[in-house]
């Protein structure tokens, strides 16, 4: 079973989720800010990272440098999560590290066929013999 970890300090939206991907059969684990999910991704070993953008304490962005920058969770596929999606935006989550920008509301279809590609492309058989953190360049553009 594939597990994702939902970062979102909305708590609706966060649970939201959670219950959509648990019906579709993946495991998941929440946290409410970027540190959380800094922890979370050590201790949990997910997946994949769902990521807000904007949340208290260290948001999103500043969440995903951290993940990239340390070799034991650089590997872990990030997708970003935010209301703004101006080609500016799209800029900054590519260059922290996100590979996709899923754009809110979020698209319940769009949520699962994203996360199914993006193992699919990124997941752990892959990332094993891949670089330690995946280089902006290398970033699919979209
Ligand atoms: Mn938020």
């Amino acid at each position: 079973m594939k597990r994702i970890l939902i970062v979102e300090d909305n708590t609706n939206n966060r649970q939201l989720i959670a219950l959509v991907l648990e019906f579709h059969g993946y495991e998941t684990i929440q946290a409410m800010n970027g540190q959380q999910a800094i922890l979370a991704a050590k201790s949990r070993h997910p997946d994949l990272i769902l990521m807000d953008i904007s949340m208290p304490v260290l948001n999103g962005l500043d969440a995903t440098r951290k993940i990239k920058q340390d070799s034991t969770v650089a590997h872990i596929p990030v997708v970003a999560m935010s209301v703004y999606d101006t080609e500016q935006d799209r800029q900054a989550v590519q260059d922290a590290g996100c590979l996709e920008l899923l754009v809110k509301p979020i698209d319940i279809s769009k949520l699962k066929s994203c996360i199914e590609t993006t193992i699919a492309q990124y997941g752990k058989p892959a990332a094993l013999n891949a670089p330690q953190s995946i280089q902006p360049q290398q970033l699919p553009n979209r």
